[in-house]
């Protein structure tokens, strides 16, 4: 699965929470950014093999 920002070709390891509209799937430096927004929680996948956004190390 790709990352669903446009331009954007690396592989989708975090899922997108966005509370104005529907969950996107991206990669872990478009996770990293989008987290940052307020009410957006970055889930990693099972497949994400990278360091967690700030705020969404659980594990
Ligand atoms: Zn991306």
């Amino acid at each position: 699965m790709e990352c669903a920002k446009d331009d954007c070709n690396d592989d989708a390891t975090f899922e997108l929470h966005i509370p104005w509209k529907a969950n996107e799937f991206v990669c872990a430096g478009h996770a990293r950014v989008a987290s940052r927004q307020e009410g957006v929680v970055a889930d990693p996948l099972d497949t994400a093999d990278e360091d967690l956004p700030d705020g969404a190390a659980n594990q």
